[in-house]
Formats: structure tokens, C-alpha cells, sequence
């Protein structure tokens, strides 16, 4: 490999590393952190928004602000 495919080779890679960046950014979903209490969401649930106690007691408001109306 000369300089230039080797220059380029880690063009590239740090062009996909800025494109991952943006896109992460970009999600919607959560970044680890429960949006409610701030507390780590488990693991398993990495890519929701809030963790498990937390997504229960806003299925309960949903429910009480939209359940009775509906
Ligand atoms: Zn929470």
C-alpha cells in the first residue's frame, strides 16, 4: 500500500467515523440515559428513551390523558 492508498484508506475512515457521529446524533432514540429520571436505562432497552419503571408510569399517564377520552 503507497501513501496515497493509505491516505485515502484513512480519509474514508474518518469521513464513516463523522457520518456515525451524525447519525447517532440523529436517532431518535435514547442514548442510554432515561429521559425521566436520568438514571442508566437497562442495558437490554438501550434504545429507548426511558427505562423500564419510568416507560410503565408514562403508559399510565397516556393512558389516564388519553384512555378515558378515547
Ligand atoms: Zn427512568
Amino acid at each position: 500500500m503507497d501513501e496515497n492508498d493509505w491516505a485515502s484508506t484513512m480519509e474514508t475512515r474518518e469521513r464513516d467515523a463523522c457520518i456515525d457521529v451524525v447519525r447517532h446524533k440523529q436517532q431518535p432514540q435514547g442514548n442510554g440515559i432515561c429521559i425521566d429520571c436520568h438514571e442508566a436505562v437497562e442495558p437490554e432497552r438501550r434504545t429507548a428513551q426511558r427505562c423500564i419503571s419510568c416507560q410503565q408510569d408514562e403508559d399510565k399517564r397516556q393512558k389516564q390523558r388519553y384512555g378515558t377520552r378515547l
